[in-house]
C-alpha cells in the first residue's frame, strides 16, 4: 500500500480481516461483485514462523486453501485483468539445489516443519496456472524469500526469526540480561528481503510479467542464523551471550533463491540487511506497545 500510494495510484480497494473474512466464500464473492477490481494482489494468508507452522498444520493448510480458492475464483469470475499471487520460498524441496531455480518446484520432498503451508501455496500456484491455461487469465505467482520490515509480526510464538530476534535482543538489553536464547543450532542459512524491495518487484511484475511460470524474488545472498543473531545484537546494542536451544527445530538447512529471472526483467533489491534491520528496529521502537 505504501508503494502504490507513493507511485500515485488511487482507487485502491482494501479490506482487513475484520471487514471481510477471506475464508468465507460467499462474502468474498459478494465483495468482488461489488468492487470488480481490475488488478488483484493476493498477499493475505495464514502465515507464521517455524513454530506456528509446525504446531498448526490443519490451520495452515485449510485456511490458506480457503482464502486463495475464494479470492482467485472470484477475481476471475468478476473479470480481473491481472492477479498476483504471493507464494513462498518454502514451496521448494527441502534439499533443492542452491541457489534454488524456479524449475525445482515439485522435484522432491518438502521440509516437514512447513509442509502444510507449502502444499497450500503450491495449490495456489497450480490454480493460477490452471486459470491461465484453461481461460487465458493473466494470473501470475511470485515466490518471495523470507521477508522483514515495518508492520512485521513480533509475537515470539508465531513470528519469523528476524522479528523474533529483534524483539528478544531489545528486551534482553532493556532488562540487562546476560543471555539471549536463540532456537536451533544457528547453522541454517536464510536469505532476507525488506518488504519495500518486495513491493517494488511486485509492482514491476504487475506491469511487465504475464507468464504463468513462477518467478523468484530474493536478495541474492544468505547468512547463517548465527550471523543474523550477531548482527541484530550489534545493531540493538545487546552485548550478552547467545545461548542455542537445540531442542527447537532448525528447519530446512538452506533456501537461497536463484534470482536470475527477475534480474533479467530489470529489478534489483536496494536495501541491504544491516540498513534494513536498523530501519525496522527504529519502527519497532516507535510502534512497540512494550517500549
Ligand atoms: P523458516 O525460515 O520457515 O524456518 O522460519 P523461521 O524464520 O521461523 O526460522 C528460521 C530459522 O531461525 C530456524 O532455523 C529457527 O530455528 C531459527 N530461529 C532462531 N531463533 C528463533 C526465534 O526466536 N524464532 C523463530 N521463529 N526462529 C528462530
Amino acid at each position: 500500500m505504501r508503494r502504490l500510494q507513493g507511485e500515485g495510484f488511487s482507487n485502491l480497494v482494501t479490506r482487513d480481516s475484520s471487514q471481510l473474512d477471506l475464508m468465507n466464500e460467499s462474502a468474498v464473492a459478494q465483495f468482488f461483485i461489488e468492487e470488480k477490481p481490475t488488478a488483484v494482489i493476493l498477499a493475505a494468508a495464514k502465515v507464521g514462523g517455524i513454530k506456528a507452522n509446525n504446531d498448526f498444520p490443519v490451520e495452515f493448510l485449510l485456511d490458506n486453501l480457503r482464502i486463495q480458492n475464494s479470492v482467485i475464483c472470484s477475481a476471475y469470475q468478476t473479470g480481473a485483468r491481472k492477479l498476483l499471487f504471493l507464494g513462498s520460498s518454502c514451496i521448494y524441496p527441502k534439499l533443492a539445489p542452491q541457489p534454488i531455480p524456479e524449475s525445482a518446484l515439485l522435484t522432491g520432498p518438502l521440509e516437514p516443519t512447513n509442509e502444510a503451508y507449502a502444499i497450500a501455496k503450491i495449490a495456489g500456484i497450480k490454480l493460477c496456472q490452471a486459470y491461465a491455461r484453461e481461460f487465458g487469465a493473466k494470473f501470475i505467482s511470485v515466490m518471495p524469500t523470507n521477508l522483514y520490515g515495518p508492520n512485521d509480526n513480533f509475537d515470539l510464538e508465531t513470528s519469523h526469526v528476524l522479528a523474533a530476534l529483534l524483539r528478544k535482543a531489545h528486551e534482553a538489553k532493556t532488562r540487562n540480561d546476560k543471555k539471549l536464547v536463540v532456537w536451533g543450532t544457528g547453522e541454517p542459512r536464510r536469505e532476507f528481503l525488506h518488504v519495500d524491495d518486495l513491493a517494488a518487484a511486485c509492482l514491476l511484475l504487475l506491469e511487465r510479467y504475464d507468464s504463468p511460470e513462477i518467478i523468484n524474488i530474493g536478495w541474492g545472498e544468505d547468512v547463517t542464523i548465527r550471523e543474523l543473531a550477531e548482527l541484530i545484537c550489534e545493531l540493538v546494542g545487546f552485548d550478552g551471550e547467545l545461548v542455542w536451544d537445540k531442542t527447537k527445530p532448525d528447519g530446512t538447512p538452506r533456501k537461497l533463491l536463484d534470482v536470475t529471472k527477475i534480474h533479467a526483467l530489470g529489478w534489483k533489491p536496494t536495501i541491504p540487511l544491516r540498513k534494513g534491520i536498523a530501519q525496522t528496529y527504529e519502527w519497532f521502537l516507535a510502534n512497540s506497545p512494550r517500549k
